[in-house]
């Protein structure tokens, strides 16, 4: 029997495209749902064909905007992965959601389908920068959705984007103090960054300085309620997002749809996958192990030291820079210092 696996659905589609974004998603107003319903399911089978009846703890709904989708084609993807697998009576069942496009009726018929968990793409409270960043929707739709899913009893995260021109460490501090009074249990916060094929890649923006930047980070910490569990997602205990854990840790998961990405474990030999069956592969032991320390080191409970990652790290370099990472238990971590140079240090780890 194969291990269990996690499983990412894609849902490319979204109102417009945003000028930062350089996900793989277009402006659609009228999707084929049917069609788009049909190929995931053709794609679950395929996978349940390969793997067999394998156990998934977490099915996670990304975009895109999957709060576009309408819930009978939410419901069908779900039938289709309930009949294929097995699914676990405690599976975290995630949907990405934007704000304008879900409302309080359509979360209720989301969550009565089996969602659990919403993630909900705020970006911002401020409107005129919601309308910088080319958001369809302004801060009291995003308040009106976090409000509408706290009451309703499932787990809500929260993404933010700071960094922007003109931006200063108070307000990323102004943002912290608002998830703070909300009482949101997890939220991610990206800087943002210019992707060439964007909108903003083809303006010239001035952006904050580097240190300026660093310090907006080190302002998220000190000022959110919340820890950090991950270099940009912050939770109280026990409500970290268990699809994101178990991928940084080295689970497999399956990518499904057009714009997803998966590593399936199948008869002791990692694969290399994505969506909409463009590419399948097997990856050696050491490129998966090398996947594993790059995630893994991004958290803060760090990479888990087995015969596969030890073969490929550097430990007398761990051992002799204490400063920058740690030993803990059968993890090794960055401590602080070793977040702030992430790139350089993972590189360092590496044999
Ligand atoms: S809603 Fe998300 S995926 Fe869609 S364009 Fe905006 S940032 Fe990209």
């Amino acid at each position: 029997m194969n291990k269990a696996h996690n499983i990412y659905i894609h849902v490319p589609f979204c109102v417009q495209k945003c000028k930062y974004c350089a996900f793989f998603s277009r402006a659609c107003g009228t999707p084929n749902w049917d069609e788009y319903a049909n190929s995931i399911i053709g794609e679950v089978e395929h996978f349940s064909r390969i793997l067999g009846r394998i156990q998934v703890p977490t099915i996670f709904f990304g975009g895109g905007t999957p709060s576009l989708m309408p819930v009978w084609v939410f419901t069908k993807i779900i039938d289709s992965i309930r009949k294929n697998f097995e699914v676990n009576t405690n599976a975290e069942i995630t949907i990405e959601s934007n704000p304008g496009t879900i409302d309080e009726n359509k979360l209720g018929e989301f969550c009565a389908a089996g969602v659990n968990r919403l993630s909900i793409g705020v970006q911002s409270f401020d409107d005129d920068k919601l309308k910088f960043l080319g958001r369809i929707h302004n801060a009291n739709d995003a308040r009106t959705l976090i409000d509408a899913a706290i009451k309703r009893g499932i787990r809500v995260s929260a993404d933010f984007i700071y960094g922007l021109p003109g931006d200063t460490t108070k307000d990323v501090i102004d943002i912290c103090n608002e998830i703070n009074k909300i009482g949101l249990t997890h939220c991610s916060l990206y800087e943002l960054t210019i992707e060439p094929d964007t909108a903003f890649g083809k303006m010239e923006l001035a952006m904050p300085d580097n240190d300026t930047m660093a310090e907006m980070y080190i302002a998220i910490e000190n000022n959110l309620n919340i820890p950090r569990y991950e270099v940009s997602n912050y939770a109280a205990a026990g409500y970290e997002c268990r699809h994101n854990q178990n991928v940084w840790d080295g689970e497999p998961y399956i990518g499904i749809g057009i714009g997803a990405a998966g590593r399936v474990f199948m008869d002791n030999v990692w694969y290399e996958e994505l969506g909409g069956g463009k590419m399948f592969q097997p990856m050696s032991d050491d490129a998966r192990a090398i996947e594993r320390v790059i995630t893994g080191m991004r958290t803060m409970r760090g990479v888990r030291m087995d015969s596969a990652t030890k073969k490929i790290l550097n430990l007398e370099f761990a051992k002799s820079h204490t400063d920058m990472v740690m030993f803990s238990g059968d993890r090794l971590h960055a401590t602080k210092s070793g977040i702030l140079v992430l790139d350089d240090l993972i590189e360092k780890l590496v044999k």
